[in-house]
C-alpha cells in the first residue's frame, strides 16, 4: 500500500503535465479549426439558399463559404490543388445554374437553390465534419480548399455567354461520355474527349459476382418481361452496342433491350462501362471508372494537375469551346 501510494506519489505530477498537454493540443486545434472556420465565413460571393438534406432545413450562405464544404465532399483533398480549383469553378458554374437570384433553377427541396445531396445536387461536408475526417492533415487541407475557392473567386465557365451545365464524376474510365448518352440532352460542351492517367482511383477496375439466381431475379424483378432463366443467360445475356466512350449503349437481357445505364441503375454498378463474363454459377461484371462518366473526370483531372496544367487547361480539356471569367463579368451582359 505504502509503495502504491510513493509511485502514485512520483505519477500524480507526470499524470497531471499530461493532462495539461493534452488540454493544450486540443485547444490549439479548436482555435485552429474555429480560426479556419473564420476565413471560410469570410469567403464571400452572393448569398444563396442550401437545403441541409441530412438535417432538413434550409440555411443561407455566402457563395464561396458553401463551395468550400462542397468541394470537402466531392474531391479528396489529397488531390493537387490545380484539381481542387478546376473542381471549385465547376462546383460554382453548377451552383449558379440554380440560383434563383441570378436567373436559375432551383433544386427546390426545402425551397433552397440547393440540397445537399449527392444524388440531386452536390455533395457537402461541414467544417467541423471535414475536420474531423482529415485528422492530422486539417491544417493543411483546410489551407488547401482555402486556396482553391478564393484562388478562383468568381471564376466560372461559359459558353456562349452562359453558364455551362458543370457535370462531373470521379472516373471516366478512359474516355468521357457525350451528354446526349446519359441524359438525353446534347449540350456541345458536353462530348466525350480522352481522359488519361485515372487509373489510381480506387476500385477504378471492380468485378461484381452474382449468382446465376440473383442476377436472374433482379433483372426479371424489374423487367418481367425479359423472362430470363437461369441455366440459359449464356444464350439471353449479350452488349448489342457501345458508345466511343466504351459505355453499354445497348444491352439483350432475354426477350428486353435495355441501355448500359438501366442495368447500372439496377444493379448499383460503378459505371455504365462494363464487361459481363457468366461462367459456372457466377455472373461476373467488371466495371471500368466510377460515375456518369460526363463532363470533367475528378481523377482525369488528378492525373493533367499531376503533369502540370492549370486548372483551366483541365476545364478547358473537359469542357469543350467554354471560356473561364468573372461571375460578375456574366451579369453585367446578361
Ligand atoms: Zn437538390
Amino acid at each position: 500500500m505504502g509503495y502504491g501510494w510513493k509511485k502514485q506519489g512520483r505519477l500524480a505530477p507526470l499524470l497531471l503535465l499530461c493532462l495539461l498537454l493534452c488540454l493544450l493540443v486540443a485547444a490549439l486545434r479548436g482555435w485552429r479549426l474555429s480560426r479556419a472556420s473564420e476565413e471560410a465565413m469570410d469567403l464571400e460571393g452572393p448569398s444563396l439558399t442550401v437545403y441541409l438534406h441530412k438535417e432538413a432545413r434550409t440555411v443561407e450562405m455566402d457563395l464561396d463559404a458553401y463551395l468550400y464544404g462542397v468541394i470537402g465532399g466531392e474531391m479528396p483533398a489529397s488531390f493537387p490543388l490545380e484539381a481542387l480549383k478546376a473542381q471549385a469553378v465547376a462546383a460554382r458554374t453548377y451552383t449558379v445554374r440554380r440560383m434563383k437570384a441570378l436567373g436559375g433553377n432551383p433544386c427546390g427541396r426545402g425551397g433552397a437553390d440547393i440540397c445537399t445531396d449527392s444524388t440531386c445536387c452536390q455533395s457537402y461536408r461541414t467544417e467541423a465534419e471535414l475536420a474531423d475526417t482529415w485528422g492530422d492533415n486539417a491544417e493543411a487541407y483546410q489551407d488547401k480548399l482555402l486556396e482553391a475557392v478564393s484562388g478562383t473567386h468568381g471564376l466560372i465557365a461559359l459558353y456562349d455567354g452562359e453558364p455551362i451545365e458543370a457535370l462531373y464524376h470521379s472516373a471516366a474510365g478512359g474516355h468521357t461520355e457525350d451528354a446526349q448518352n446519359v441524359f438525353s440532352a446534347a449540350l456541345p460542351y458536353l462530348v466525350g474527349v480522352d481522359s488519361p492517367g485515372e487509373e489510381d482511383a480506387a476500385n477504378y477496375q471492380q468485378t461484381r459476382t452474382f449468382s446465376r439466381e440473383e442476377f436472374t431475379e433482379a433483372v426479371n424483378g424489374t423487367y418481367a418481361k425479359a423472362k430470363l432463366s437461369q441455366s440459359k443467360l449464356e444464350e439471353q445475356v449479350e452488349v448489342l452496342s457501345r458508345y466511343e466512350s466504351g459505355q453499354v449503349a445497348q444491352l439483350q437481357l432475354g426477350n428486353v433491350t435495355i441501355s448500359g445505364r438501366d442495368l447500372r441503375k439496377l444493379l448499383d454498378l460503378r459505371s455504365a462501362n462494363f464487361q459481363i463474363d457468366i461462367s459456372g454459377e457466377q455472373v461476373e461484371i467488371t466495371t471500368q471508372g466510377y460515375g456518369h462518366g460526363v463532363g470533367l473526370s475528378q481523377y482525369g483531372a488528378r492525373a493533367m494537375a499531376l503533369e502540370g496544367a492549370d486548372f483551366r487547361e483541365i476545364l478547358e480539356h473537359y469542357y469543350t469551346g467554354v471560356t473561364i471569367a468573372p461571375l460578375e463579368e456574366w451579369e453585367a451582359e446578361g
